[in-house]
């Protein structure tokens, strides 16, 4: 009697002498289980020919024998593995269990040329949703894309290799994928081989990392297919045929790493009140956050020397060439701005950290012109303060941690930061500080008064002509100071009230603050 070819949905706990014909989805790289002690996993997804998926998974030595077979795409029978239940993580689809694959488990190649095209159907996540998330602990997203660029392997400690990618798809947006370790050495190696072609990649289940402003990063339970066989294939190939100029303009013009191309102004239901964001901290990283502005208290310098490549902090001179000792690559040391401000909206207030031309677009002064400030025995704290008062901001930050001296400590970086006046359609209402705040911000003055004069958000010119008299005369500092006696007394009791009404989670602001987008720790371990 033929054997009787059964469907993944006919399968559960009390079935016995079964035969499956499914075909290999993903294949993913061997982990170790979170569960003490840790077992090696191999993890597939599989699906049959009406499409319903199932994971599978071999454990320890069971992996050795499942080596040459449940090669991706192409179709294996399957017959008496162990049906579990599947935890709600891995459900990949209606079906309510999952496989073992052991010692007994029956495999056996389904001869054909060439397999027929996936049946599952895939979700996908568009580019523009990704900042949503970030950095978080909880969601994984995966994508549709062509991958266009490879940047040369780089080994970032001496056990662990990158290579970033660059992909795109029909939102014509650009970005990082950076594939780690294993991810580099097999699909890594077979991109960068093919990537004259444009290779189409479903990367399943990436991280969203701040890395560059917002890239995307592989974690052990990520899977990049590499042009898997699916009939909607076409429209993507045609649509790069048609877009490739306009993509290699961005590519040009490092579009990738622009936060303003990959941070657009959010709609307002992505913008959370401080509290919230600090509570969602706990969970995800990142948040777009709004509020009125204030230069953050007892700051003695504005700038700080980092690695052109990482932007970690280097106590080196700008024309030095360096081994960087973070990134370990070869690069330029670069003079930045960083400015602590005190973000403030009727919930909460946070303190931040913002830096590079984020930081200079806001001061309208390069970290060049605040060095020489310095230099020249001048603070610019008054000034500063002046300037960060006009601003209600919407800022897209991280929350980090980092040790200094010895102590871990909470930071926070701002990533994006737009004036209001460049976010269309969003409440005010909603980032103004409360009635006690505006009261000690402005005296007597009335609420309507006070918008009006926060929404003037343009630069005061005396920071600019104050740095264009030092490189003519010396004699500016004296008039400078005096100028600005008023202005010091006024800000140090405004930063006083925002120290009293700042939120516990906030830390002092010092100028040893690690690089916001250090790479992601990869992720080794699965379940
Ligand atoms: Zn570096």
């Amino acid at each position: 009697m033929p054997r009787h070819i059964s469907t993944v949905l006919d399968i559960d706990k009390e079935s016995d002498k079964w035969t499956v014909l499914i075909q290999v989805v993903e294949r993913n790289h061997i982990q170790y289980t979170r569960k003490a002690p840790p077992r090696r996993i191999q993890r597939f997804m599989l699906t049959d020919a009406q499409g319903t998926k199932v994971s599978a998974a071999a454990y320890e030595n069971c992996i050795r024998l499942f080596r040459n077979l449940l090669v991706p795409y192409q179709r294996y029978y399957i017959s008496g593995a162990t049906i579990i239940n599947a935890v709600p993580t891995y459900k990949v689809s209606e079906y309510p269990y999952s496989w073992v694959l052991h010692y007994s488990t029956l495999i056996e190649r389904y001869l054909e040329p060439i397999p027929p095209m996936l049946p599952c159907p895939f979700t996908f996540d568009n580019f523009s949703d990704a900042h949503k998330h970030a950095e978080s602990d909880i969601t994984l997203i995966s994508v549709k894309a062509l991958v266009i660029y490879a940047f040369p392997q780089k080994e970032t400690t001496p056990d662990s290799v990158t290579r970033d990618f660059l992909i795109v798809n029909e939102e014509k947006k650009l970005m990082l994928l950076t594939l780690w370790n294993e991810f580099q050495e097999y699909e890594g190696n077979i991109l960068a081989n093919t990537i004259a072609t444009a290779p189409m990649i479903f990367a399943m289940r990436v991280k969203v990392s701040t890395f560059n402003s917002l890239s995307l990063t592989t974690i052990g339970l990520s899977c990049i297919l590499i042009n898997p066989p699916v009939h909607d294939e076409l429209p993507l190939r045609e649509w790069y045929s048609i877009h490739k100029d306009e993509v290699k303009i961005l590519l040009e013009a490092k579009a990738y790493k622009d936060p303003e191309f990959l941070l657009p102004p959010p709609n307002q239901e992505h913008i959370k009140t401080i509290h919230d964001a600090l509570i969602s901290f706990g969970t995800q990283k990142t948040a777009w956050i709004g509020g009125t502005v204030q230069l953050s208290f007892g700051q003695t310098r504005f700038w700080y020397t980092a690695c052109s490549n990482c932007l970690k902090t280097v106590e080196a001179d700008t024309d030095w060439i360096i081994k960087c000792s973070s990134c370990r690559q070869e690069a330029e040391v670069e003079l930045r701005c960083r400015i602590g401000i005190t973000v403030t909206d009727p919930t909460a207030s946070i303190q931040c950290l913002i830096s590079g031309k984020e930081a200079e677009r806001l001061i309208q002064l390069t970290a060049a012109q605040l060095k020489d400030a310095e230099a020249h025995g001048i603070t610019m704290n008054q000034e500063l303060s002046a300037i960060m008062k006009k601003y209600r901001l919407i800022c897209f930050i991280k929350t980090y941690e980092t040790t200094f001296q010895g102590q871990l400590q909470r930071r926070n970086a701002i990533i994006k930061a737009y004036p209001t006046a460049e976010v269309p359609n969003i409440s005010l209402a909603l980032l103004d500080s409360p009635p006690t705040l505006q009261a000690s911000e402005t005296g007597t003055t009335s609420n309507t008064k006070q918008k009006q004069v926060i929404e003037q958000q343009t630069f005061t010119p005396t920071a600019k002509l104050l740095l264009q008299e030092i490189a003519e005369s010396t004699a500016t500092k004296k008039s400078f100071i005096t100028k600005s006696t008023t202005a010091a007394t006024t800000s140090h009791k405004l930063l006083e009230d925002t120290a009293t009404s700042a939120s516990p989670n906030t830390t002092p602001i010092d100028e040893t603050a690690a690089s916001p987008t250090k790479k992601p720790k990869q992720e080794g371990k699965g379940n």
